[in-house]
């Protein structure tokens, strides 16, 4: 009987053992295809849990107890600071690490310097062992479920950390109540080893695949985002600009204005002609970046043609969209480029419908272009405004840079609309 528990106590060692091993393995693959942190720092700690496992098998083979212990707490340890550490870099990316290693210094210098001669089998050993794991697993759910996202996945995990540290208090318990043997070769056989390892065992195992679960979302989300942007100017693409401008203005509160506006670059051809397409696409490149500083990384621009872009302003009436578009041109002028002569200025034309969830999204685009293609008739270089609804009449005046104060007709900026 003994025999074979003791036997069963060894294999669930040597299982725990592949378990860690194995899912570094899977981690370190992960990470390496895909590029998320969270697949290293997991890969260590399943690695460092793996040698926990090791140490507490071969530690016979150690002659100093205090030294298999401290090895075999520090190693645990580490290995649950490590998977805490990705979790913070994933779930708050801001915030510091070193309060963990703190912890985990502390407690590990705590461990051999104290618990390890607290009397063997006592409630302190057990609870100074047990606890600092099960602090670290709680921290754990705590960073996971800090978040402001709550995906099915996070809660799982968070579930598995929290059983994981409930798993360490029973264990501080029923090591406090039943005492575990006086040397490594005791503790292997056991009964309580034997429970112990096998929880262990299937909760590690659980924690693994949930975290892996945790990564693949991480990749398939990273996947979709990327599917959905557009490699030169790192906008949106049609697909998804339109699919969230349809989403952003069936959500807006009815009445509520949004300005939906087309820019063309102007006479792009003549410079892809010029200068090469590697200066058309550097022009490309430059605009893109020109939208995201002019208007705020979360605003919707997407890059919806060659060189023909599209941007979504939810709450943003005529007035506040022409401001707009004067920030982006504002940011164009004096621009440097590197393969373009700095005497050739690269400018765009804009086209703006003011709409509203009532009409139709095409039906807005549709507006839009219309006077887009009014400002590019009317000299480029400028804006053109059709008002919601009303026929689209051409450029009534390319007006001059404060010519009478409007602030509809500035610079280079023509309007249409309505007479
Ligand atoms: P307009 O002022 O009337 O808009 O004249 P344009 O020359 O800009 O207009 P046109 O539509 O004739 O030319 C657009 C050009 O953009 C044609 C195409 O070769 C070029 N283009 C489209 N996509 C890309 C791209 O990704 N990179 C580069 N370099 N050029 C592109
Ligand atoms: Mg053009
Ligand atoms: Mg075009």
């Amino acid at each position: 009987m003994r025999q074979r528990s003791m036997n069963s106590a060894t294999f669930l060692l040597v299982f725990n053992f592949a378990i860690g091993a194995a899912f570094a393995v899977a981690f370190l693959g992960l990470t390496w295809r895909s590029g998320i942190a969270l697949g290293r720092w997991c890969a260590l700690g399943f690695l460092s849990a793996s040698a926990t496992v090791a140490v507490e098998g071969f530690g016979f083979l150690i002659p100093s107890v205090r030294a298999v212990s401290a090895l075999s707490f520090g190693l645990l340890m580490l290995a649950l600071t490590l998977i805490a550490a990705g979790l913070s870099r994933t779930f708050r990316p801001d915030a510091s690490l070193v309060p963990l290693f703190v912890i985990l210094a502390a407690s590990a210098a705590f461990n051999a310097l104290v618990v390890f001669d607290l009397p063997r089998g006592g409630w302190g050993q057990a609870l100074g062992y047990q606890l600092p794991f099960a602090a670290m697993l709680g921290i754990a759910a705590a960073i996971v479920l800090g978040a402001s996202r709550r995906r099915a996945i996070d809660l799982a995990l968070a579930a598995i950390l929290i059983l994981s540290a409930a798993q360490f208090v029973a264990k501080a318990v029923l090591a406090g109540l039943a005492g575990s043997g006086p040397g490594v070769r005791d503790y292997l056989a056991s009964t309580y080893a034997f429970y112990s390892q096998t929880a262990g065992g299937i909760l590690s195992l659980l924690l693994g695949l949930t975290l892996f679960g945790l990564m693949m979302v991480e990749v398939i989300e990273a996947a979709r985002l990327s599917l959905q942007r557009d490699g030169l100017s790192g906008l949106l693409n049609r697909g998804a600009f339109t699919e969230r401008a349809v989403r952003a203005l069936a959500a807006s509160p009815p009445g509520a204005r949004t300005s939906l506006i087309l820019c063309d670059l102007d006479r792009f051809k003549g410079i892809n002609d010029r200068f090469g397409h590697a200066a058309g696409d550097e022009a490309i490149r430059a605009f893109g970046e020109r939208l995201r500083v002019a208007l705020g990384p979360e605003t919707l621009c997407g890059r919806i043609g060659g060189e023909e872009f599209c941007i979504l302003l939810p709450a943003c009436d005529a007035e506040a969209a022409c401001a707009r578009i004067e920030a982006i041109r504002a940011l164009g002028q004096g621009a440097r480029y590197a393969l373009i002569p700095d005497d050739v200025a690269v400018t765009a034309s804009f086209g703006i419908a003011v709409t509203d969830r009532s009409e139709p999204y095409d039906a807005a685009l549709r507006r839009a272009d219309l006077a887009l293609y009014a400002a590019k008739a009317a000299g480029r270089d400028r804006f053109c405004l059709a008002a919601p609804g009303a026929p689209l009449t051409p450029p009534n005046r390319p007006s001059a840079a404060g010519s009478d104060g409007s602030s509809l007709r500035v610079r280079g900026a023509g309007r249409a609309g309505p007479a």
